[in-house]
């Protein structure tokens, strides 16, 4: 009992993906189908041909949805292509060169539709295999009415039980049949699970950048700032290499705001963003550290590329124009504070000392950067 339970869980946790899971139940459903049938054809005292076709279908079933999971290829129209040649023109070839209405081929026509149904990708499986039913019907139609247009070669049944091939037919085909009709449920079932599993999927992602990113100005947030810094310092310790941030702050803000609005004061983070992004390689990152000030992750930088960076920047910031509404003649200007990680030294350490050095940026007369080494 407990095993049967165990591999339940195994076959249909949730810690399985969607695809496998979903394989497990078609095969499972095939493969119950499979053995229905050849309990059917065995206690309808059948031919050993329909046994053998519901065993073949046992094992074809399920091997032609895993093969389907597998594939689901982006090779569509090839893929279509060839479920065309088979099912349009070489089952019904085989049919036809099979004898009469009552032949076993039939059956893989049966086939031929769950073969479509798991290797055609989305609205393609369900037209081809909607087209392949007519077409299937028609040769029927056309067989039976002109019987003398099946070319009459010796049967390949291995029956021994004198019952006619009609009932093979009828019993493999009925199982072919019941096995399509799962078949197509399943694959509407499994393609509505992806398109929830998507949505899901989309929404977490949705979610996890909504929690990092600032959305007025589209940089990291504070919380994913801390939490990069402190992998920085876990890297930089390990490899034995310098750390540096470098805080921004904006001189005369309130002022710039009170002068002009808010919606100004907006536009002008937002370039100013820009130009810091724009200064980022690699695993640097900007991240808004507060209202008007910018903390940038400098690996890999000492205290003195830091600055000199630091300084880079903000230069560039007083020689641009933030908005065109502003004067050309006063730029907006920041102030900065370069801290480079020390031993003993933790994320709010670091970005602390930082904070200091903007403070004396501030005190000694704004638009410039200090870095000096602060005590611990
Ligand atoms: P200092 O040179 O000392 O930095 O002076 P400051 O005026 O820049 O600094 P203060 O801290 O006095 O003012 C910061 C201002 O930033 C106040 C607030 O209205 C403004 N601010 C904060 N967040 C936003 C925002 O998202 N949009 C706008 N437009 N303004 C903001
Ligand atoms: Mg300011
Ligand atoms: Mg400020």
């Amino acid at each position: 009992m407990y095993k049967l339970k165990r591999f339940i869980k195994n076959s249909f946790g949730a810690e399985l993906p969607i695809r496998q899971r979903f394989f497990i139940i078609i095969f499972a459903m095939g493969f119950l189908v499979g053995i229905a049938g050849v309990i059917a054809c065995m206690s309808l005292n059948s031919s050993h041909q329909a046994i053998m076709v519901s065993a073949i279908m046992t094992l074809a079933f399920p091997l032609f949805a895993y093969i389907g999971m597998r594939v689901k290829s982006k090779q569509d129209t090839l893929t279509s292509v060839a479920l065309v040649v088979v099912n349009f023109v070489i089952f019904p070839a085989l049919y036809l060169s099979g004898g009469n209405i009552f032949c076993g081929i039939p059956s893989y026509f049966c086939l031929g539709l769950a073969l479509t149904l798991f290797l055609a990708n989305g609205k393609s499986a369900y037209i081809l295999t909607t087209l392949e039913s007519f077409w299937y019907m028609f040769i029927y139609f056309v067989s039976w009415k002109w019987p003398n247009i099946c070319i009459d070669v010796p049967a390949f049944t291995m029956s021994e039980t004198g019952k006619s091939d009609f009932e093979f037919n009828a019993v493999s085909s009925n199982t072919l049949m019941v096995c399509v009709a799962l078949g197509l449920l399943a694959k509407i079932i499994f393609s509505l699970y992806q398109k929830e599993t998507k949505i899901v999927a989309d929404t977490i992602v949705e979610v996890k950048r909504q929690s990092i990113i600032d959305p007025l100005t589209g940089v990291y947030n504070r919380r994913f700032m801390y939490d990069y810094i402190e992998e920085q310092i876990e890297i930089a310790r390990k490899n034995n290499t310098p750390l540096s941030v470098a805080i921004f702050d904006i001189d005369f803000f309130k002022k710039l705001n009170d002068t002009y609005g808010h919606l100004l004061g907006d536009e002008v983070l937002k370039s100013l963003t820009s130009i810091l992004k724009s200064s980022c390689q690699g695993n640097e990152i900007v991240a808004r550290f507060g209202g008007e000030e910018f903390l940038v992750v400098l690996p890999g930088y000492s205290v003195e590329e830091a600055l000199a960076h630091a300084e880079e920047i903000r230069k560039c910031i007083e020689q641009s124009q933030l908005s065109p509404t502003l004067p050309e003649d006063k730029p907006v200007t920041v102030s900065g504070g370069v801290a480079t990680l020390t031993p003993n030294m933790d994320d709010e350490a670091l970005v602390d000392n930082a904070d200091k050095n903007l403070y004396k940026a501030k005190e000694s007369g704004r638009n410039r950067i200090v870095a000096e080494e602060v005590a611990e």
